[in-house]
């Protein structure tokens, strides 16, 4: 994982108090909401919250459409809620992850366009789930840049700190 603080940028690295300028994280806490907005009806969570409360993540019919990069028994949504489920693993992404998140930021893209209140989730809500939300925010219109950002902003700065996602957001062409 990524520093944090840094983002093992090279302008920011030499001097970072963080990571002591090795640009990397070996853990990451987990954040205190179940999901937050990143921009109007676009929402970023997880299952895991600080808390470890057994219902905070459980989602029931807040949104109009969710997308899930994992799943547990539980956890909802009700039946009735358009479900996607996507499993992959918060590694590294290759042609086939890429479709995957291309097609995954392109459902979210559109019902967020259309109006619909969306949840893209993942275990921790940083990584997978931050990868689909800020694919489709560079679908939305966004500089790949800025929807790195948007996503830090709302879930915290431990929030794409997996550097293949980054390289992967980076390497979008902007819609
Ligand atoms: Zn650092």
């Amino acid at each position: 994982m990524l520093c944090h603080v840094c983002y093992a940028e090279p302008a920011d690295l030499p001097d970072c108090p963080a990571c002591r300028g090795s640009g990397r994280a070996t853990s990451v806490p987990l954040c205190v909401e179940p999901w937050n907005e990143v921009v109007p009806g676009l929402f970023q969570g997880g299952h895991d919250v600080r808390s470890q409360s057994r219902t905070a993540c459980v989602v029931t019919d807040e949104f109009d459409l969710v997308v899930s990069m994992t799943t547990r028994e539980g956890y909802g949504p009700d039946a009735g809620v358009e479900h996607h489920v996507a499993r992959m693993a918060d590694a590294g992404v290759d042609a086939g992850i890429a479709a995957r998140v291309d097609e995954l930021a392109r459902v979210t893209a559109e019902a967020v366009e259309a109006g619909r209140r969306v949840l893209v989730r993942c275990s921790g809500g940083l990584n997978r789930s931050g990868l689909v939300v800020a694919a489709s925010l560079v679908r939305l219109g966004h500089a790949p840049d800025d929807a790195i950002a948007l996503v830090r902003r709302a879930r915290g700065p431990w929030a794409l700190t997996n550097p293949g996602f980054v390289a992967h957001l980076r390497s979008l062409a902007r819609a």
